[in-house]
């Protein structure tokens, strides 16, 4: 958790629906919800983990946080400098003041830089943009921003080919810092490099966030890596979040059969604890037609005739510690943590 229980983010009841259209004709014929429902609080210096399968709405609604995206309905409260503001309803120049206090850093660095640019141009950009500095100055920035992610200044005069991705993701993240930031979303940014290399950007994102005072939204599909990085974790299923805790209990006991299943496929279990790997059936359902009752009903190996009938409400447990599930039988099942 952060310095203090101060909520930098405040999320309320956010839905983000697509169109998806016939694959025949292009015409519309139907939306699928990606972010369904979703009440969410991010503390100020926290990194909450957001962990979840490919197509749980996870990136959705990180661009929507971040304003890359507008939400069909709900709202978004954001703390900027001392103010509570509703960043879903602004007009454009406060708006683009938001914009210059949070910023996202995506997966792939190789498509993100421009090929054609030196590592100064590319860095210097947003401050150029925004009038922030310029000259003798600019260099001095910019020289900074690559010593801070572990690059050296004498960087800035290269082009992005003549770096390593783990370096290029380094690039994309000085960039990202250029503007000093209070918020970042970090979206799967380690899942296309060499597992080599993935420690190594992760301890420099744990490393940022304790020398800056920033708030971070960390998305990845693999729970381990969340774990490695968040303070707490939210775990997401067919867009909505089913799991909510501190990320040492959340994974030590989880509390949502969905937990359980992340936590299996990437972690050995606990001495002495059940050892079986859970293996999902079948894939993520559509979100184009969600199961009626629990989402997860038509994978649990729990599943009871309730979780068909009825969608379970996301809602505290005995695990206590402000962790919540959205499963009927949270406090009853004992479920295999690490
Ligand atoms: P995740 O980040 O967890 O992989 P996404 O937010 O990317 O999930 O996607 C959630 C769902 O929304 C998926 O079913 C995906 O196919 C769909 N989706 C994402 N972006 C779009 C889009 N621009 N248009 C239509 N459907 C989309």
């Amino acid at each position: 958790m952060g310095d203090n229980d101060t909520v930098k983010i405040q999320i309320n009841q956010l839905t983000k629906r697509y169109p998806v259209s016939d694959r025949m004709f292009t015409k519309r014929s139907g939306t699928i919800t990606a972010v369904n429902d979703v009440d969410l609080a991010i503390m100020e210096g926290e990194t909450l983990g957001l962990v979840g399968e490919s197509g749980c709405g996870k990136s959705t609604l990180g661009k929507i946080i971040v304003q890359l995206m507008e939400p069909t309905r709900g709202q978004i409260l954001y703390r900027y400098r001392d103010e509570f503001i509703d960043i879903t309803n602004l007009v454009r120049k406060d708006l683009k003041l938001v914009r210059r206090d949070m910023n996202m850093v995506f997966q792939d660095p190789v498509s993100s830089l421009n090929p054609r640019l030196n590592v100064r141009t590319i860095v210097a950009e947003p401050l150029i943009l925004n009038k922030i500095s310029k000259g003798r100055e600019l260099d001095d920035i910019v020289a900074g921003l690559l010593q801070d992610v572990g690059l050296k200044p004498d960087h800035m005069h290269r082009f992005p080919h003549a770096f390593s991705g783990g370096q290029r993701q380094r690039i994309a993240i000085a960039r990202a810092l250029a503007l000093g930031p209070s918020f970042m979303v970090y979206d799967e940014p380690t899942s296309a490099l060499d597992v080599s290399i993935q420690g190594e950007i992760l301890n420099l994102l744990v490393r940022l966030q304790k020398e800056i005072k920033l708030t971070s939204l960390f998305i990845s599909h693999n729970i381990s890596v969340v774990r490695h990085v968040s303070d707490r974790i939210a775990v997401m299923y067919l867009g909505r979040i089913v799991e909510l805790g501190q990320a040492t209990e959340v994974c030590a006991s989880p509390r949502h059969p969905y937990t359980e299943a992340l936590l299996s496929a990437v972690l050995v279990p606990q001495p002495g604890r059940k050892k079986e790997r859970i293996v999902l059936r079948g894939p993520v359902p559509s979100p184009a037609h969600p199961p009626l009752g629990c989402g997860f009903s038509t994978r649990c190996p729990y599943r009871e005739e309730v979780c068909v009938r009825e969608k379970p409400p996301l809602k505290g447990t005995v695990a206590g510690d402000g962790r919540l599930s959205a499963c009927h039988f949270a406090d009853e099942l004992s479920l295999a943590g690490v």
